[in-house]
């Protein structure tokens, strides 16, 4: 059996400008079976996608593990499973129907739509990269001596360059709260901010508009049977908290996890599926007494943080971003942010969210709901603090860090996907050496012993070479090789993906061998 020695180095990789890494890891979730754009036989549908064979696992094994984190692991976190369809009343009370926007802004040759507020962000991008590229130059420069921190501080040109990003960003934010849309149209104006397609400034007003999903219920099509798809799942838990609170008979604090689908009809999706018009969230409201909701804050930022440490995916690709411009019903956010291919942008938000959301539906619904604390003898209405991730995004990130170029030490090259093994699509893969002699007959025993535990593939067909290649492209941790010292002694190899390195163990030991090794570090 052919041993490869792993080269450490993804050279390939760090060859590659962001933007082709990103295109590769689009047509290697396609090719693989992660990733399908939607009704694809009919040209797609824009930023709606659906997960193929080991997409549909690996996003079933996120969702696993946020769950056992999240509801598993404590005593004092329940799940629920809302309906998508609320009543209407709902997204009023949540503000989602008078503000739920984004400002909106056409160019008049290229027709393309855009969000204004993007344009003068991506504008704020390109300045950033021109820092990067000074960071860059004068890191080749100096060598070892190269100190980045002072640099950044004291040299003229990024200073100058950090000073515009500030005073840009400043403007925009100032016109997005105080909603002057003929401000931010100003901005692009003045910014001289082009159309990427037609290359013209020739752009109409900004607009708000509106990001729900509307839709008619019953059979009658007017405006008091309107209803929305949901474009958050927390509202059905801030309207269940009483249900579950009293049927539970939760104490505070006490939290509500749910899975599902929200809808937004972005203006521009775009990033796969980074930004899509359906997908999934992971959010859970921990409901607290007022007054400590920011030691629960600092708690959840922490515990959600260690989350991601967890599936060991290294530190550098997580940010911690605090925001200073606050949503109307937070009194305090921060996002997990990670480095995609194109850039560091939001994974997952923490929110203190205040008694706004729960006070709201009692003024709309007008039932109350409180809560009784018998520690203080008083009743209130509980503060939340919210973790709210995206399960697509999660997926983006596991993709983005996990494909990987590699150049072997015999010259030849493979694509591995170092997906975290504890949430890989296929845990094992069975393999006999060769089509014959018994082998498959060994191999099929030992598949039918492991699918009872893991999602197992088996495969007997092409070289073993090809076949280890097949299963690092799709992340597959483990493989189980059957050879004919197997049929002698009952031993088989092992081969770990990320270090190619082979073990030979008993048959009986193989379950408990990988049981140990993807087991959940939470
Ligand atoms: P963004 O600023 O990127 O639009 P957001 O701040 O509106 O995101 P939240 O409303 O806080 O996002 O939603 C919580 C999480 O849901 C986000 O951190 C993200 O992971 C996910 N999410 C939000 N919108 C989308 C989308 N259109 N497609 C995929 N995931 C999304």
């Amino acid at each position: 059996m052919q041993k490869w020695v792993r080269k450490k180095i993804s050279y390939i990789c760090s060859m590659l400008n962001q933007e082709d890494l990103f295109k590769k890891i689009i047509s290697h979730a396609k090719e693989y079976g992660f990733v399908f754009p939607s009704s694809e036989i009919y040209d797609g549908l824009s930023a709606v996608y659906d997960y193929g064979q080991l997409g549909s696992e690996l996003k079933n094994n996120i969702k696993n593990y946020w769950w056992k984190a999240m509801v598993q692991y404590h005593t004092n976190i329940v799940g629920l499973d809302s309906a998508i369809f609320m009543h209407p009343t709902t997204w009023k009370a949540s503000g989602h129907v008078d503000a739920f926007n984004d400002p909106m802004i056409d160019n008049k040759d290229s027709k393309k739509r855009y969000r204004a507020d993007v344009l003068v962000e991506d504008y704020m991008a390109k300045i950033e990269a021109k820092i990067d590229k000074e960071v860059a130059k004068a890191e080749k420069r100096f060598g070892d001596s190269f100190d980045k921190e002072q640099f950044v501080s004291t040299n003229p040109r990024v200073t100058g360059y950090k000073e515009k990003i500030s005073a840009i960003g400043a403007r925009l934010y100032k016109s997005m709260e105080e909603n002057d849309l003929a401000d931010i149209k100003a901005l692009i104006e003045e910014l001289e901010i082009a159309c990427p397609i037609s290359g013209s400034r020739n752009w109409t007003d900004v607009r708000q508009f509106n990001l729900m999903f509307s839709t008619q219920m019953g059979s009658l099509s007017d405006d008091a049977n309107t209803i929305y798809l949901r474009p958050e799942t927390a509202q059905g838990i801030f309207v269940n908290y009483l249900n579950v609170q009293k049927t539970g008979r939760m104490k505070i604090p006490f939290g509500i996890a749910q899975i599902g689908k929200a809808f937004r009809n972005e203006i521009v999706a775009r990033q796969f599926i980074f930004r899509m018009r359906e997908f999934e969230q992971m959010e859970m409201q921990f409901f607290v007494r007022p007054g400590t909701e920011m030691e629960w804050y600092e708690y959840w930022k922490e515990t959600r943080v260690n989350w991601h440490k967890s599936l060991g995916i290294p530190e550098e690709n997580y940010r911690l971003h605090n925001h200073e411009k606050l949503a109307h019903y937070a009194n305090a956010a921060a996002d997990i942010e990670f480095k995609f291919p194109f850039g560091f942008k939001e994974l997952e938000g923490i929110h203190s969210r205040t008694d706004f959301d729960l006070s709201a539906h009692e003024k709309y619904s007008g039932k109350k709901l409180r809560y009784f604390d018998p520690e203080i003898n008083e009743s209130y209405v509980p503060y939340v603090v919210e973790t709210s991730i995206g399960v697509d995004r999660m997926f983006l990130s596991v993709l983005s860090y996990a494909y990987t170029e590699e150049k072997l030490d015999d010259g030849s090259e493979r694509v591995v996907m170092n997906i975290p093994p504890v949430i890989a699509p296929v845990k094992v893969a069975v393999l006999p050496l060769l089509k014959k002699d018994g082998l498959p007959e060994k191999g099929r025993e030992i598949f039918d012993a492991l699918k009872v535990d893991y999602m197992c593939q088996y495969d007997e067909k092409d070289a073993i070479g090809r076949r280890y290649r097949r299963q690092d492209a799709i992340g597959t941790p483990y493989c189980v090789t059957i050879d004919h010292q197997t049929l002698e002694d009952n031993t088989v190899t092992i081969r770990e993906r990320d270090t190619m390195k082979q073990d030979r163990v008993p048959v009986d030991q193989v379950a408990s061998i990988i049981a140990e090794r993807i087991r959940p570090q939470l």
